[in-house]
């Protein structure tokens, strides 16, 4: 067979699972929206089929032969070029399939779903003892998934740390050393800084460059008042619009738990909540949430199916929320632009309110338990806990049983809080009863991958809080289609970085965008 015939049915099967791929993503998002709850058997079967098709075409043997031939051919020969990423990436795909055994998939997979439905029990009664035997279960198989995946670790070389092929998983090239040294930098400094502002906002007079008094006192009590819910989903739609968002390839529902799932060519959805006395919940769930979705919506249609169609990393994905969500939806000058018309729709709510105590109050910086709810300052705190927590227990090094200590003695270390029980402790988040390990580090890199990125995009496009203030969002959209979604996977994520702003992954961007915030906000 000649490469190049190969190479088309690669990317043809590729295509073939990215639609089986999708219709899975249809029915959950279904489940999560309109299903009604006696569906939930019949849906799981559904779902079920659809993940034993899609593991069996992507084990198929077959891929391999095709690959190696593809692979000794001039198709691949530049790294850079289409054929020559796609290949590399589908080659990664295929062997960390084939490494895992089936008997391990299935034992995961029924562990899992067995595990979120304890876990849920488990912290509605605040009983980790509940949950801890199905933890143990789950360190110990992804203990033997990593151990299965460990020389297949793609940029050469194997796993250095049995937490390597995990990370690798969902930000493929990130290694835990580089990781460890990242974040320990980033800690350096995220800790004076919160205190300081800390510090600085319990000051009665509220500080910071002669804004008015009202302006920190308790800033985020202006965002509890009453919202009508109607009303805020009017706002945010009008929002989401405004900086991009396709409502004819895209729409907004209600869940429970906020996501954005790219169906295919088309049709991007994304979820939010409502609370009326939250007005901060759902308004940046859904700005972070169409973060996502502009992604989604960017990536290059005509290589749907493969991996130069593809979102690169969970980390680059978090990047485009977390740059919506916090360096444009929390800066000055979007509000500047927003805040009238948001008097006009909440004029109960917003009628006394100036621009700077708004600012204020969407910048508000409190330590806390809860890491859904904490500030842009506090949020990489609650996760370098959870990657330093889950690589001792990978390792070993901690046991399972002393989970709970070990987070709120963190806790209390790092944020200067703790947990009264482990509702509002370990047992808060749902990644490690999903199997989820490796998962969390993707935040915190899509906060420095952001800063860095806006910060670029500020040196070469101008002031854009400026911009932001005249309500011209479409200059840095177009900026990030053209640098990040519509290279796919062509680069690894920290080359990629590289590439576009000229540093790797790095933590100065971020530390110097949030002291420059909250210079002008506390004076610190
Ligand atoms: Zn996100």
């Amino acid at each position: 067979m000649d490469p190049q015939t190969a190479y088309d049915e690669l990317i043809g099967r590729s295509r073939e699972q990215a639609i089986l791929a999708s219709c899975s993503a249809v029915l959950g998002w279904d489940e999560q929206t309109y299903m009604p709850p006696g569906g939930a058997a019949h849906r799981s079967r559904q779902m079920a089929l659809l993940a034993g098709l899609h593991h069996e075409r992507a084990t198929d043997p077959r891929i391999g032969e095709l690959l190696a031939i593809v692979e000794e051919s001039a198709l691949v020969a530049e790294p850079g070029s289409v054929a020559g990423a796609n290949v590399r990436e589908l080659r990664r795909t295929y062997d960390r399939r084939v490494r895992l055994p089936r008997t391990l998939v299935e034992e995961l997979a029924r562990t899992i779903s067995m595990a979120q439905a304890e876990w849920v029990t488990a912290r509605a009664a605040s009983d980790f003892r509940r949950f801890r035997p199905w933890l143990e279960t789950i360190i110990r198989l992804k203990r033997e998934e990593s151990t299965c995946l460990a020389d297949s670790l793609a940029s050469g070389g194997s796993a250095r740390s049995v937490y390597d092929p995990l990370l690798d998983e969902y930000e493929p090239g990130a290694r835990t050393t580089e990781l460890v040294t990242l974040f320990e930098a980033l800690r350096r400094e995220l800790k004076p800084l919160v205190a300081a502002i800390v510090e600085a906002g319990s000051r009665p007079a509220g500080g910071g460059a002669g804004r008015d008094s009202s302006a920190a006192a308790d800033a985020a009590a202006i965002l509890r008042r009453r919202y009508p819910l109607e009303r805020q989903r009017v706002f945010g739609e009008a929002v989401a619009a405004a900086v991009g968002f396709d409502f004819r390839r895209g729409r907004l529902d209600v869940a429970a738990h906020p996501f954005c799932t790219g169906i295919g060519v088309g049709d991007c959805r994304i979820t939010t909540r409502f609370e009326e006395r939250e007005f901060g919940d759902a308004f940046f769930g859904i700005l972070h949430e169409v973060g996502h979705g502009l992604y989604e919506q960017g990536l290059d249609e005509l290589h749907y199916g493969s991996p130069l169609g593809e979102a690169v990393s969970l980390g680059v994905h978090e990047s485009q929320s977390r740059l919506w969500e916090n360096l444009v939806g929390r800066s000055r000058g979007f509000w500047a632009y927003w805040l009238p018309m948001a008097r006009r729709i909440f004029f109960d709510a917003l009628d006394d309110v100036s621009l700077d105590s708004f600012h204020a109050a969407v910048n508000h910086v409190a330590p806390s338990l809860i890491r859904v709810r904490a500030d842009e300052a506090t949020y990489n705190l609650h996760i370098i806990i959870r990657f330093e927590l889950e690589q001792d227990l990978l390792t070993g090094a901690l046991p399972v049983g002393d989970l709970p200590a070990a987070w709120n003695q963190k806790y209390r270390e790092t944020l200067g809080v703790t947990p009264s029980h482990d509702a509002e402790g370990c047992l808060q988040d749902i990644h490690w009863s999903a199997g989820l390990i490796g998962y969390f580090p993707t935040y915190t890199l899509g906060n420095l991958y952001a800063a860095q990125l806006f910060a670029t995009a500020q040196a070469e496009l101008g002031d854009l809080g400026d911009a932001f203030a005249r309500g011209e969002f479409r200059e840095l959209l177009g900026w990030l289609r053209e640098k990040v979604h519509r290279q796919g996977q062509r680069y690894r994520p920290a080359d990629l970085i590289e590439r576009i702003t000229g540093s790797r992954p790095d933590h100065r961007a971020l530390i110097a965008s949030l002291r420059g915030k909250y210079a002008e906000l506390y004076g610190v």
